[in-house]
Order: C-alpha cells, then structure tokens, then sequence
C-alpha cells in the first residue's frame, strides 16, 4: 500500500493532495488572485512560497497521515511559469531530502486526462480547457497525443480577455457565464475550427468591435459566444473521438466549469453512444490531488528518482504531452 503526495504549482494554484491505492485522501490548495487580470508570475511564485508550509500542513491532517507515512513525492513538472514549477520543485525537494522518499516527475496535462479515471473513464479522450492550455489529447500508441489544439491563446484567457474589454473583473469565465443566461438573440460570430486545432483571436476582435457596437447587447454577445466557442471545443473533441475509435471524454480545466459547456459535451456524446465525465470541481481545476493519483501509478511501475538523481531534477516550462516517455501503460 503507497501512500503518493502530489504537488502542483504551475500557474496560480500551490495545491497538495494525497492518494493511497487509487484513492483521493486530501486535496488542499490556494489560488494567486489579483484585482485586475494576468498572472504575474514572480508575485505567483511569492504566494506559492507563502503559503507551500500551510497547504502541506492542512493536506496531513485532511489525509489523517503523518509525514512518516509518504512514500512517494510526485510534482508537477510541466508545462507551467518557470517561477511557480520551481517554487513545486524546491519543496518537493526540500521534503524527498528530509523524509528521505523518492521524487515523481509529472506532467500538468496528462494529471488532467487520468484523473478523469475516478470517475469512472477508463481510456478517455480529454478536453482540456483551461486558462492557458486548449487542447484535446489522449493515449494511442505508446504516448499521449495531442489531437488539436489552440494556435493562438488557451480558451480561458481568450474569455477573460473579452470580459476585461467589456469591462467586467477577472476572472471573466463565470461571470460571462451569468449574463450568457440572459442572453436571447445569437450573434453571428466567426467560427474558427482548422482541422482539428482551433483559434481565438479573430473572434476577441470580432467581439471587441460588437461590444463597441450599442446594437448588441452584452448578454446576446456573451451567449453567442459561449454558444461559437464551446461548439468548436466539442466538435474538436468528436473529431477526436471519431479518429482515435474512444467512446468516453472528460472535462478538465477551469472553463469546463461552465455548465453549458458541461451540457454541449454531454449532447455530443449522447448523439454517438459515447459517454461524457467531469470530474468534480476540487479534481477539475489545477490541483495537488490529480499530480498524486498520476504519481502513484507512474510510481508503482518505478518511475522514481532518490537521492542525487532526485536533486537533480529540474522543472520542464515547456513540456509537450506528446514528448512524455510513457512507460507505466500496457
Ligand atoms: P485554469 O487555468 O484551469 O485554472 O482555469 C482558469 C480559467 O477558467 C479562467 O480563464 C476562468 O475565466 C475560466 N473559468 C472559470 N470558471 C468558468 C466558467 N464557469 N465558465 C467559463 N470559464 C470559466
Ligand atoms: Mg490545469
């Protein structure tokens, strides 16, 4: 029986969970905010070093463990902020050292795509909508791959960004959710799918002209823009399902929140017998939980690093899914 700590840091969550057996025991963190918008990375790391003590303190308790009991300390590797991998990757250090317990490396992406198993998928196909990270991807052939994905900015700060330029505080994801409930009239928005990839600047400018615009109200343009972007998200996901013969997808990151997404999803599934989960919030959003339950299957097929091999690990800012050697799958 393992006892595996995860640690996740990459944007503006410092989060630390607990799994043992397959099992969530704790899942605690705190989320950077800032009055106005972006992330600044620097003042992230500095919130992550402030609160890293804490949140492992009230992880122990919330798993009823003591620090005796880890066997295994996975982190989030990448893809992330430089300064906020390190803050994860220093702690974990700093705990692998002091416990004497080995370090599994994990990739941000793929904890999103396997946490999607305590649900009850089993081999799924993600879509992956977060702040900074669009994509669709899943295992097939020895490595999780990448089916499409944004070629410009992730679906999240595409959101927040229109809500700054209509004037509303960030995050913008729920509260353009709110007004898209009183929205009534579709606004013919462009509709960018390229492939399997999608792409978002052409409709923030589209939406930024519109908003200037006293014809269009900002709940008609709220609705319709949820109603264009979470179509292509879903109908990138279909392609994706159709391609790799997959009849199960699950949600995950931050705009998979949002309940008509979680509807769009569900719908298309229905129509072609496939099924649709999303785990629940505490597992959707970036968390220290799913960083644990990846790290102890990467784990129990020994993919741990002791000692000088452990200290020696560095962070990977830009780590593809595709580029994750993956040897703990048959
Ligand atoms: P993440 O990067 O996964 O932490 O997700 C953060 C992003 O999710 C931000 O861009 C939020 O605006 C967005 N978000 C959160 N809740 C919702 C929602 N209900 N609808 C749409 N976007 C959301
Ligand atoms: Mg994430």
């Amino acid at each position: 029986m393992a006892i595996v700590m995860g640690v996740e840091s990459t944007a503006h969550t410092f989060g630390i969970g607990f799994v043992r057996d397959g099992k969530v025991i704790a899942n605690i963190r705190d989320m950077y905010t800032t009055e106005s918008g972006g992330i600044i990375p620097l003042d992230s790391a500095k919130h992550h070093r402030e609160v890293c003590e804490k949140i492992y303190g009230e992880a122990l308790y919330e798993a009823g463990i003591s620090e005796e009991e880890i066997d295994g300390i996975a982190f989030s590797q990448g893809p992330g902020l430089p300064p906020c991998l390190l803050v994860g990757l220093e702690f974990s250090k700093k705990i692998s050292k002091r416990l004497n317990k080995p370090l599994v490396p994990v990739n941000h992406c793929v904890a999103h795509l396997e946490i999607g198993r305590v649900t009850g998928a089993k081999d799924p196909v993600l879509l992956y909508a977060s702040g900074a990270n669009t994509q669709v991807i899943s295992y097939a052939s020895g490595k999780y791959r990448v089916f499409g994905e944004t070629l410009d900015t992730g679906v999240g700060n595409f959101i927040d960004t229109f809500a700054r330029y209509a004037g509303i505080g960030f995050p913008g994801g729920p509260k353009i959710e709110r007004l898209a409930k009183e929205g009534k009239n579709y606004v013919e928005l462009p509709y960018v799918v390229k492939g399997m990839d999608v792409s978002f600047s052409g409709i923030l400018t589209n939406l930024r002209q519109k908003l200037k615009n006293e014809k269009y109200s900002l709940e008609d343009l709220s609705f319709s823009m949820q109603e264009t972007v979470f179509a292509m998200l879903v109908e990138t996901a279909e392609r994706a399902l159709a391609h790799v013969g997959k009849n199960e997808l699950v949600l995950g990151g931050g705009v998979a929140c949002n309940l008509r997404l979680q509807e769009m999803a569900k719908k298309m599934c229905e129509e072609r017998n496939a099924k649709s989960f999303c785990p629940e919030k505490p597992l959707l959003v970036d968390n220290g939980a799913m960083i644990a339950y990846l790290g102890e299957i990467m784990f129990n097929s020994g993919i741990k690093f002791s000692g000088k091999e452990a200290q020696d690990l560095d962070i990977k800012p830009r780590q593809r899914t595709d580029e994750v050697e993956v040897i703990w799958k048959d």
